[in-house]
């Protein structure tokens, strides 16, 4: 791609939690589960999967808003901050969402800036295993400030 930069990700990820509420008790099994591997890093969630895990674990977790209340979009807006690594988001692929727009969004909002996201337990196994966790990370990420110089010139002068 054209517009690209290198950015690094650290030894310490940044990583925000989302759980829908049928699958809540899941995500607080997998944190008690991995506690000792989450606790080396930055957590973030929305707000009552983050509140929940601060009462039922002993990790320190960043609320963010209610999902449905614009919690995705923030955590989506932290992406494109380059403030987010990471992403464990347990949807529920059985229950219609009222913010289902914001979850496409920041689906995709993940997926331009390369981020790992797992809505899966399995998908989440797979990423806290990984060899990347315990180092850096480097991967190519859309380089905007670029772009944006390039297609103000395309537009031409007045
Ligand atoms: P919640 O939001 O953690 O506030 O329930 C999660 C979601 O439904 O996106």
């Amino acid at each position: 791609m054209e517009y690209e930069r290198e950015v690094i990700i650290g030894k310490q990820k940044h990583i925000a939690l989302i759980a829908h509420d049928n699958k809540k008790e899941d995500m607080l099994a997998w944190c008690k589960e991995n506690e000792e591997i989450l606790k080396k890093h930055f957590l973030y969630g929305t707000g009552t999967t983050a509140r929940m895990i601060a009462d039922r674990t002993e990790l320190p977790i960043r609320g963010y808003n209610s999902g449905p209340l614009g919690g995705d979009q923030q955590i989506g807006a932290r992406i494109v901050d380059g403030k987010i690594d990471i992403v464990i988001f347990f949807s529920d692929p059985l229950t219609a969402q009222p913010h289902d727009p914001d979850v496409k969004a920041l689906l995709r909002i993940a997926q331009v800036y390369d981020i790992p996201i797992a809505n899966n337990r399995a998908t989440a196994d797979f990423i806290l295993t990984s060899t990347y966790m315990q180092g850096e990370y480097r991967h190519q990420l859309p380089d905007f400030k670029k772009y944006v110089i390039d297609r103000v010139k395309g537009f031409g002068e007045e």
